[in-house]
């Protein structure tokens, strides 16, 4: 079965394993901010309640700022990069993780508020299951 940590990096559904959260890559930069509304692969709903996103807000407000600190501090101190360059360094790199990181912050919430079912991964292996085909949404 996947692990939790393939699962929630490959940003996948919490209760399968299987199924992508998302329907495009999070380096095409096509259609960003676009979730599928249930699991392509088991049918388990992606939006259990109106703001249900609201905790993976504080996972990444919290997670990049210690990153921007980080980041900066050991640009401009570790490597004895000027401040400028370090912060230059710094949007270079959180433009090119930013859908990413939304995403995955996303996916730990997830995660972490869902439980994972042996049985649905199963389920969704045997082909047991028929799901329609979600639609993507940019609900929160
Ligand atoms: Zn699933």
């Amino acid at each position: 079965m996947p692990s939790v940590l393939s699962s929630i990096f490959g940003l996948k559904c919490p209760k399968c394993r299987k199924g992508d959260l998302f329907p495009t890559s999070s380096f095409g930069f096509d259609k960003p901010f676009m979730q599928f509304e249930h699991c392509p692969k088991c049918g388990n709903s992606y939006f259990p309640e109106p703001g249900f996103y609201y905790g993976a807000m504080f996972i990444s407000y919290i997670g990049s700022a210690f990153f921007c600190l980080g980041f900066v501090m050991l640009l401009h101190w570790v490597l004895e990069w000027s401040m400028a360059g370090s912060f230059a360094a710094l949007l270079a790199v959180a433009g090119l993780f930013f859908v990413w990181w939304f995403r995955f912050s996303r996916s730990v919430y997830f995660h972490l508020v869902s439980k994972y079912s042996a049985e649905t991964t199963r389920a969704v292996d045997a082909g047991e299951l028929t799901v329609t085909t979600p639609q993507p949404t940019s609900r929160n």
